[in-house]
């Protein structure tokens, strides 16, 4: 094998890897040659370290190298709260969220992700938070998990692109941003986005909420343990939820399947008894 091709395969290789084991994407905007990044570097701390020796080096001013502090959480809390309310329609919620700044995961998603589907279903979907190919494409549920859960969803008559109430899903996260490397959303970026989710469920008034895996059920139930929680008929603000399990563990974990299944067709008999189905 030639030496050029050699490297083609090695790098095709790895990168399969890098995708394999969840780097799916670039960090940076352009590449980055290390080896010569390497060199210069070690050139510039030998040169460092010889003045350093002669020159007591005079430190920075602290405030020079700071951040603007961000808000303390009950304020962003409250301008969360504030935009929300205001809010009359989805469009102009939808609005609020793209102008609210306070959430640090803004400035690293590529894009927005509020909702998808038919916002006059009976039934709303909420996930925990894009991943990269919701990042990219701007819509929830656009990747695996995505495929799966319409693949479940349809087995019970429902599907996004639907037009009747009863036919429906809509389906929205409680983070409109990713979390980077899908980290779990933390405590503080659910406190300051809560507000729109609650908003959210609102101005959709579905008949039934779905809470897909432990963030959602944590988010607006206050109780996590999503295998004692699933199954249950439960309430929030008046609304019956359901919480089942998140179609990223159905993927992890096939044999859940038969559980979410169960849970599946509880949605069809509320549906079935409000009318709906
Ligand atoms: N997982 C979620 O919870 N939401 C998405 O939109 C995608 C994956």
């Amino acid at each position: 094998m030639d030496g050029p091709k050699m490297y083609k395969d090695a790098a095709a290789r790895y990168l399969e890897w890098c995708i394999e084991i969840g780097a799916d994407e670039c960090i940076g905007e352009g590449p980055v040659d290390r080896v010569a990044f390497g060199i210069e570097e070690a050139a510039r701390k030998k040169k460092r370290n010889v003045s350093e020796t002669k020159v007591q080096m005079k430190p920075e001013p602290l405030a020079a190298n700071l951040a603007p502090a961000a808000l303390p959480l009950t304020a962003a809390v409250s301008d969360a709260v504030k935009a929300a309310t205001a809010a009359r329609s989805l469009d102009e919620l939808r609005a609020a969220v793209a102008d609210y700044e306070h959430c640090e995961l803004k400035p690293l998603a590529q894009n927005l992700v509020f909702s998808d589907g038919n916002p006059a279903s009976s039934v709303m979907i909420i996930g925990e938070a894009p991943g990269a190919d919701e990042d990219r494409i701007g819509k929830p549920f656009v990747g695996r998990a995505g495929r799966l859960l319409d693949r479940m969803f349809v087995e019970i008559g429902l599907g996004r692109a639907e037009a009747g109430a009863g036919q429906s899903l809509y389906i929205t996260n409680i983070l409109p941003w990713r979390p980077p490397g899908n980290r779990t959303p933390n405590s503080s970026e659910v406190e300051m986005m809560k507000p729109f989710v609650v908003r959210h469920v609102e101005l959709v008034g579905p008949k039934l909420l779905v809470l897909m895996g432990n963030s959602s059920c944590s988010a607006l139930l206050g109780k996590s343990g999503i295998t004692r929680l699933r199954g249950i008929w439960t309430e929030w603000q008046g609304l019956p939820v359901m919480p089942m399990f998140h179609p990223a563990y159905l993927l992890r974990n096939p044999l859940a399947k038969r559980e979410a299944w169960i849970d599946l067709l509880m949605i069809r008999k509320f549906l079935a008894e409000q009318g709906q189905a």
